[in-house]
């Protein structure tokens, strides 16, 4: 194994982005046409996007909208999400530019915000009134196991999100559907991480996205006209550790923009060593992004990550226990081959990670269905992998069946 990855950190490089016309900043000609929402929005490029704004309106993910029955729809191997994922919306949109992210600011030289993929989907804009109604009508039995609140870089983004997890929390008992709050700490101090946790939110979780320092300032600081910055990100989530306590503070992370294996578990073991947890995804090039014209992450990188996340952050095993290539790569996880066969066979690893829900530690209730890969070549899975996937996981893993 000496040969370059595709991804590596030379290789990574996002593309500059183009000038943005001046009818087209700020979402100006959104609000200046400003045509009156009706109920519920579906993204589509080919007319003005109305003028919705939260917190009276809010995005969704296609998975929620059809899980909540808002929109019609089917969804590979999946009945449904289990989690209600909220994205705060604006017509200006998200005012920071991050190289890989498809709500980035360089895209309102060609889309309305609203119009916008992001995790390779379209996200419906509902208003909260509507959502909020629907589910206060019967928690308990709810399919969704965690609602989750995701900010953006905006100047409304912490009030917004305050005044959404209100009309939650004062409607829907948090301990029947817990909140999680994917923050954006750029804009954001001690005080406002306190106030979700006074408002009811149940875990916090920073989107750090990067996993080395220099990753970060190439893909969403300095690098691409970005105002984010690795250390206000550690401060967040160190006063996120602080007030909402073991387990219930972490960061995402995703898998392959230039970092080495070994720099990215270490980062998994440095989150479990604070007591919090990391939540991945697999690097899959968003078409209009910085980054469409860049490589998705090898299977077999995506698959050693998971594997050895999911050792470190469920099973107890150390990153100084694994062994690595020169390239970084990991070569040994540290464990016994009949351990490791076990972990692998009972394929939850290979999950979509993310905060829990109500089956399992670490099972998470955030599936995302098909957000880091296309259904024929499924990156984390939103569903338990079956015997055809695990023969699968195994191939792209090179670790072969066990014979008993
Ligand atoms: S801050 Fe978040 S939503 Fe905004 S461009 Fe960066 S990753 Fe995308």
């Amino acid at each position: 194994m000496s040969c370059i990855e595709p991804n590596s950190s030379a290789a990574m490089q996002p593309r500059a982005p183009e000038k943005t016309p001046s009818d087209r900043r700020n979402g100006k000609h959104v609000k200046a046409n400003d045509i009156p929402p009706r109920g519920v929005y579906l993204p589509n490029n080919n007319y003005l996007a109305p003028h919705m704004k939260s917190p009276e309106y809010v995005q969704l993910s296609n998975a929620a909208a059809i899980t909540l029955g808002i929109m019609g729809g089917r969804m590979y191997r999946c009945e449904c999400t289990r989690c209600l994922n909220l994205l705060l919306t604006y017509p200006e949109g998200c005012r920071a530019n991050c190289a890989y992210c498809g709500l980035a600011r360089h895209r309102e030289a060609d889309r309305d915000y609203a119009d916008r993929n992001f995790i390779r989907v379209d996200w419906p804009a509902v208003p909260m009134a509507e959502i909020v109604d629907i589910v206060a009508n019967d928690p308990e039995n709810s399919p969704f196991h965690r609602m989750c609140i995701s900010m953006i870089t905006h100047p409304r983004s912490e009030h917004d999100t305050f005044t959404v997890l209100k009309q939650w929390t004062d409607k829907i008992d948090p301990d029947a559907i817990p909140v999680s709050i994917l923050s954006n700490p750029t804009t954001m101090s001690r005080e406002d991480v306190q106030k979700t946790k006074d408002l009811g939110a149940d875990i916090f979780t920073v989107a750090l996205d990067a996993a080395t320092p220099e990753v970060f300032d190439r893909t969403r600081g300095k690098g691409v006209q970005s105002p984010h910055k690795w250390s206000k990100y550690w401060e967040i989530m160190l006063d996120a550790r602080d007030i909402f306590g073991p387990q219930k503070f972490g960061a995402h992370i995703i898998v392959g923009m230039g970092e080495t294996e070994r720099e990215v578990l270490h980062l998994v073991q440095d989150l479990v060593d604070l007591d919090g947890h990391s939540h991945m995804f697999c690097f899959f090039p968003e078409e209009g992004s910085l980054m469409d014209h860049l490589p998705a992450t090898p299977r077999d990188q995506w698959r050693r990550v998971q594997l050895a996340r999911y050792l470190i952050d469920y099973r107890d095993v150390r990153v100084d226990q694994m062994r690595f290539d020169a390239e970084g790569r990991v070569e040994n996880y540290g464990i016994s081959e009949a351990e490791l066969a076990d972990v692998i066979d009972a394929g939850i690893a290979f999950r979509t990670s993310g905060c829990p829900g109500k089956f399992q530690e670490d099972i998470s209730a955030c599936d995302r269905p098909y957000g880091d890969s296309p259904p024929s070549n499924i990156a984390s899975y939103p569903f338990q992998p079956e015997k055809k996937d695990l023969k699968k996981i195994r191939k792209q893993l090179d670790i072969p069946v066990r014979v008993e």
